[in-house]
């Protein structure tokens, strides 16, 4: 049976209501929702059905068990998740432009989520473990990156598989290290996940068929791009797939690659070839948009093929 392990921040997302509206506003405030770009990818693994944990840090505070009971109750392996007295669960804060853009304001690095270290790594959070999902974001802090490329090599050396979003986002890249990082993660990498430029960034490439040849060279067997509204592809073993976006009304994209994600690599695990995996992740970004709130639109089989308008296949 496949288990799969992800690690990184646990947050809260409070948001404006409605685009164009700023924080400040009375009466603005949504939420607070369960969020962090891991703990939404490995939500969406275990709706899927699939065994699923986190290794992460919480405040022992209202903010901490709301996210967590809500991985619970999904179904996620959250015994790997401490829970730390002195420390504040992590939070994000957006607001909608009307140029379709997100701004956010992030109360994570100062957060319990920057305490997570490689000692989390316990032979009980990796036991079982058959793949492990690595988010470019959550790598913010050395101990992080540690504790990332310490799985990372644990579960290779088990006869394990990685998958790795770079999920980043502009004003990261300035920080220190974290290229260097990034790469180390690649070169390890099965399945590659980017969106925009993180295909090309991070192998210095100028267009797509570099990249994917160097990606290929790294060792990257499969490059799952996400297209956002315009669909998604994959280059694989067997050549490639293009899927269309399927026709939603988007009320909030934050997530939709996490979603996308989550079901991608469950599909790749439960035995499904990538084009039907392909099929599933699109499905799950496009649900994951009609939905407020980045973990509301985590979706089952049943819903997926509801939005598909097909009987659900959860195993190969
Ligand atoms: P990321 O947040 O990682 O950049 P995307 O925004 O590309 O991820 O979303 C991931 C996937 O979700 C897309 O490749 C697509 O399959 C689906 N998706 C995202 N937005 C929409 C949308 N507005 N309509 C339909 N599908 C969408």
């Amino acid at each position: 049976m496949p288990r799969i392990l992800t690690l990184g921040e646990i947050v809260v997302e409070i948001m404006a209501r409605d685009v164009g509206q700023s924080l400040g506003a009375p009466g603005v405030l949504l939420g607070p929702y369960p969020s962090g770009a891991p703990a939404i990818f490995i939500d969406q693994v275990a709706r899927l059905g699939v065994p699923a944990a986190l290794v992460g840090c919480v405040g022992d505070d209202a903010f901490g068990r709301l996210v967590t009971a809500r991985l619970a109750a999904d179904g996620v392996d959250v015994s790997a998740v401490a829970v730390l007295p002195d420390a504040t669960t992590g939070a994000a804060f957006v607001t909608y432009r009307g140029d379709g853009g997100r701004d956010f304001v992030f109360h994570i690095a100062d957060s319990a989520s920057g305490r997570l270290g490689a000692a989390q790594l316990s032979p009980q959070a990796l036991q079982g473990c058959t793949h492990l999902h690595v988010m470019g974001s959550s790598l913010f802090a050395p101990g992080i990156v540690e504790a990332a490329l310490r799985a990372v090599a644990q579960v290779r050396a088990a006869g394990g598989t990685v998958s790795f979003d770079p999920n980043l986002r502009q004003e990261m890249l300035a920080r220190a290290g974290l290229k260097a990082a990034l790469r180390q993660v690649l070169a390890q990498t099965d399945i590659f996940l980017p969106s925009g430029d993180e295909l090309t960034l991070l192998v210095d490439a100028e267009d797509e068929a570099t990249a994917l040849q160097r990606l290929q060279a790294l060792g990257v067997r499969e490059v799952v791009i996400k297209r956002g509204a315009a669909g998604a592809s994959c280059i694989h073993a067997g050549g490639r797939s293009d899927v269309a976006p399927l026709a939603v009304e988007e009320i909030d994209p934050t997530g939709a690659g996490d979603c996308f994600g989550g079901a991608y690599v469950a599909c790749r695990l439960l035995g499904h070839p990538p084009e039907e995996a392909l099929r599933w992740a699109n499905a799950a970004g496009a649900r994951a948009v009609t939905r407020r709130g980045p973990m509301e639109g985590a979706s089952t089989f049943t819903e997926l093929a509801a939005l598909l308008g097909r009987v659900p296949a959860p195993a190969a």
